[in-house]
C-alpha cells in the first residue's frame, strides 16, 4: 500500500472529504487539506475511527504504471464478486465446507480442458447472475504468518463454528485477527446442523450468546454480523450462505473497472510440467487477456494462456476471478502485486523500480535498527 490523498481515502470509504479532514484534525494532524497525503497505517486508523471497513482502497502508485482512483472514476466502476476466505477452529468443518462448495455449483468458465495438474487455490461459485469467489486459505497457522498477504486477497471471512461444539479458542483467535484488519467483514456459518442431536435454533442462540461474551454482536443480538446455519453434508443453508455473502458484497460496495488493464495479486506460482512457469493470480481490477505482458512482484511474463480454477481455457479474466497465467519467466511470491504493462521493456523498467523501492525500504529498516541501537547504548 502507498500513501493516498484525503480525497481518495474519502472516496474509498464513501465519506465526504471534509469529514475525513475533520477526523484527521481530531486525530492531531495539522494543515490537513483534501490533497493532504495520508500514509497507509493512518488511513487504516481513520477507517477504524469511522467504524468502517475501508471499502475500496485502491492505493495506486503512478510510478509503477498504475492509475489513481478519483471521484469521477469511482462512479463508473462496476460491482465485482466478493472474495471469501473460510476460517475457524480445527475440525469445525472448513475443508468439508469448501469442498462441498467447490463441487456444488462451481462456475465452469472457458471451454476446452487445459490439463490442469495442480488446483488453483481459489474457485468461483455461480449464484444467479453473479458469483462468489472462495479463496482456499492455507490453514489457520499459515494465515497467521501470511496474514497481510491473505488479508489483501480477501473481502469477507466466513467464520465456521460447529453447532455441536460452539465457540472455541481458535474461533476467538479469528475474531482477534479480524480486529487487526477492519477491511475484512465477518460472516458466521454455524456448521454441522445435520447432526441428529443438534437443534439448529438452539445452537444459533447459544453461539450468538457465546460471541456476545467476546463483544461480537451477531444479527438479532444487537449487531450486524450475519449468522447462517449450514450443513456441508446435506447442503442445507448453502443458498442462504451464498446470498448473505452477496449481500455483504453490496454493503461493502466492492467495485472494479472492467475495461482497464488488469491488476491482481499472486496466490501461488510453480513450474508445471507441460505449462512451464505459471502464476495463479486473483484479478483485482480490470481484464486480463492472452498476450498481456504482466509484472508480478519482481518477475514478468507474457500471457500464453489463461486457465480457470476448473481447468478450462479462458478468453479473459475479470475482477475477483481466480486464474492461472501460463508464460511466466520467473516465479513470483504469494501476495505479490500483478500489473499489466505495455511491453517487455516496460516490464523490466517497472521491476527495476520495484527492486529499488525494496532496497530503499531495507536500508531504512537497517538505519532505524542502527538508530535505536545507538540510542540504547547512550
Ligand atoms: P476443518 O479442520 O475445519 O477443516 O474440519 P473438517 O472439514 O476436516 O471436518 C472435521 C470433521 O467434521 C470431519 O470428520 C467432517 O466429515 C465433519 N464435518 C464437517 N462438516 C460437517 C457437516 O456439515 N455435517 C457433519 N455431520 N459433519 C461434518
Ligand atoms: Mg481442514
Amino acid at each position: 500500500a502507498v500513501a493516498v490523498t484525503v480525497r481518495e481515502l474519502a472516496v474509498a470509504m464513501s465519506k465526504k472529504a471534509r469529514e475525513v479532514v475533520s477526523m484527521l484534525r481530531q486525530m492531531g494532524e495539522s494543515n490537513v487539506s483534501p490533497s493532504f497525503m495520508v500514509e497507509p497505517d493512518i488511513a487504516q486508523m481513520v477507517a477504524k475511527e469511522f467504524g468502517l471497513r475501508t471499502k475500496l482502497l485502491k492505493l495506486r502508485d503512478s510510478e509503477l504504471g498504475r492509475t489513481r482512483v478519483t471521484e469521477e472514476t469511482f462512479d463508473s466502476l462496476e460491482p465485482r464478486p466478493p472474495v471469501v476466505s473460510v476460517m475457524g477452529h480445527v475440525d469445525h468443518g472448513k475443508t468439508t465446507l469448501l469442498d462441498a462448495l467447490r463441487t456444488s455449483k462451481a462456475k465452469v468458465a472457458g471451454t476446452e480442458a487445459a490439463g490442469i495438474t495442480q488446483k488453483i487455490g481459489a474457485f468461483s461459485v455461480e449464484v444467479k447472475d453473479s458469483s462468489v469467489t472462495f479463496f482456499d486459505t492455507p490453514g489457520h497457522a499459515a494465515f497467521k504468518s501470511m496474514r497481510h498477504a491473505t488479508s489483501r486477497l480477501t473481502d469477507i471471512v466466513v467464520v465456521v463454528i460447529a453447532a455441536d461444539d460452539g465457540v472455541k479458542s481458535q474461533t476467538v483467535e479469528v475474531f482477534d485477527l479480524l480486529k487487526e484488519f477492519p477491511n475484512l467483514a465477518p460472516v458466521v456459518a454455524v456448521t454441522k446442523i445435520d447432526q441428529y442431536d443438534v437443534d439448529t435454533e438452539k445452537a444459533v442462540d447459544r453461539i450468538s450468546r457465546q460471541l456476545l461474551e467476546h463483544s461480537i454482536l451477531t444479527e438479532g443480538y444487537g449487531g450486524e454480523v450475519p449468522i447462517v446455519p449450514v450443513s456441508a453434508v446435506t447442503r442445507e443453508g448453502f443458498d442462504d450462505l451464498l446470498e448473505t455473502l452477496l449481500l455483504q458484497a453490496e454493503v461493502l460496495e466492492l467495485r472494479a473497472d472492467n475495461k482497464a488493464a488488469a491488476e491482481g495479486l499472486v496466490v501461488d506460482s510453480a513450474i508445471v510440467k507441460g505449462q512451464g512457469g505459471v502464476a495463479d493470480v486473483l484479478v483485482t481490477w480490470g481484464k486480463l487477456k492472452p498476450k498481456d505482458v504482466v509484472v508480478a512482484g519482481t518477475e514478468y511474463g507474457k500471457v500464453r494462456g489463461l486457465i480457470s480454477s476448473g481447468g478450462k481455457r479462458m478468453k479473459e479474466a475479470g475482477a475477483a476471478e481466480p486464474v492461472r497465467i501460463v508464460g511466466m519467466k520467473g516465479l513470483p511470491k504469494m501476495g505479490d502485486e500483478v500489473v499489466v504493462v505495455a511491453s517487455e521493456s516496460e516490464a523490466r523498467a517497472v521491476i527495476a523500480q520495484r527492486i529499488k523501492q525494496q532496497e530503499v525500504k531495507e536500508l531504512e529498516k537497517q538505519a532505524e535498527k542502527l538508530g535505536s541501537k545507538r540510542l540504547s547504548e547512550q
